[in-house]
C-alpha cells in the first residue's frame, strides 16, 4: 500500500510526544500540501519513520483516515 499524496492525516490526528504535538494539530514539519519537511532526516521521529500505510489506518479517503486516527487517539489517550 502506498501513502496517498495530499493526505497528511497521520501527521495531524495523533499526538506525537517527541514533538510535543497535541492530537488534532498539524505537525510543525508538515507543509501546506501535506508533505514532511524532515523526511529522511534525523529530526524526523522514529515513530514517523516506522509508520507504514495500511488499509485500516488510511482508509479510502483522507477523511476516513482522519476519523480512524482521531478515534484511535481517543481510545488510547491517557
Ligand atoms: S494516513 Fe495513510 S495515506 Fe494518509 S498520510 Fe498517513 S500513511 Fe499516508
Ligand atoms: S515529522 Fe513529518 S512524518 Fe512525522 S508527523 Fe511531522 S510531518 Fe508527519
Amino acid at each position: 500500500m502506498q501513502c496517498r499524496p495530499g493526505c497528511g492525516a497521520c501527521c495531524i490526528a495523533p499526538s506525537i510526544s517527541s514533538l510535543a504535538k497535541p492530537a488534532g494539530q498539524n505537525c510543525r514539519h508538515l507543509t501546506a500540501d501535506f508533505r514532511c519537511t524532515v523526511f529522511g532526516r534525523a529530526e524526523r521521529p522514529a515513530c514517523c519513520a516506522g509508520l507504514r500505510p495500511s488499509a485500516d489506518m488510511c482508509g479510502e479517503t483522507r477523511e476516513q483516515a482522519l476519523a480512524w486516527l482521531t478515534e484511535l487517539e481517543r481510545a488510547t489517550a491517557g
